[in-house]
């Protein structure tokens, strides 16, 4: 059975106007905008910086961004070769393009970026008249970069970074010299006293090249094999 509650004519006006009461007693949570800017925390996705002396033109971060909004283009340069070396090609960054009007903040590109060349910054203040604008190339992207927080500290007790504990550790002594092999007579280069010579500072001799002489001692003229002549038409 329902049961009916009977309304006191005014009783909803006089809800409301209780309320305002209440929150023009309160203290104002409303924060003023631009004038007082915002203190965000320092994980804020903001805008999305970038370093460009770190990335290496490996393509992770564009291949995975769900939205294809970063664009990149580079070539390919041959560095001369070091002394005994072979030259080395690098990649050069041409183009690095991050389209914000259709980025969603989702982070997978600072998170799979392998050589820390992304980053987030907490900046905000990029709205634009014009959507194409929101198109930030690398110069933009690497001002942002100057923006982007120190990281915060870590909580107590928590293991400090692998590479922080890696500079810390003691270097390892030092590797004894290899000990010197001994020359043996007749090899290449060695010295006459081998390495008695060796040790008394004596730089190797090298051996005279073979004259004529020296080969028919060896093969005298008489046991070379004979030639053979052209084949006679039977
Ligand atoms: S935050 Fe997400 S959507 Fe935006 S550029 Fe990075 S991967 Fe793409
Ligand atoms: S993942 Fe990092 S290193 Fe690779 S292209 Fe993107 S920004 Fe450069």
């Amino acid at each position: 059975m329902m049961v009916r509650v009977a309304h006191i004519p005014g009783e909803g006006l006089a809800k409301g106007l209780g309320v305002t009461l209440r929150h023009m007693l309160r203290k104002s949570d409303t924060q003023q905008y631009p004038e007082v800017k915002p203190d965000l925390p320092p994980r804020s996705r903001g805008v999305i910086a970038l370093v460009e002396e770190n990335c290496t033109v490996c393509m992770l971060c564009a291949r995975e961004c769900p939205d294809w909004c970063i664009y990149i283009d580079s070539h390919k340069e041959t560095l001369p070769a070091p002394e005994g070396g072979r030259p080395r090609v690098r990649n050069v960054l041409d183009r690095f393009a991050i389209d914000f009007s259709l980025c969603m903040y989702c982070g997978i590109c600072v998170e799979v970026c392998p050589f820390d060349a992304l980053f987030w910054s907490p900046e905000f203040e990029y709205a634009e008249y014009d959507i194409r604008d929101l198109l930030h190339e690398k110069d933009r992207l690497r001002e942002w970069a100057a923006t982007v927080p120190p990281p915060p500290p870590l909580e107590a007790g928590a293991e400090p970074p692998k590479e922080l504990a890696a500079s810390r550790a003691p270097r390892p002594a030092a590797r004894p010299a290899p000990a010197a092999r001994p020359e043996r007579r007749g090899e290449p280069g060695a010295a006459p006293g081998g390495a008695r010579a060796a040790e008394a500072g004596t730089p190797p001799r090298r051996k005279p090249p073979m004259t004529m002489r020296d080969i028919r001692a060896i093969r005298p003229p008489g046991s070379l094999p004979k030639r053979e002549g052209p084949k006679e038409e039977p």
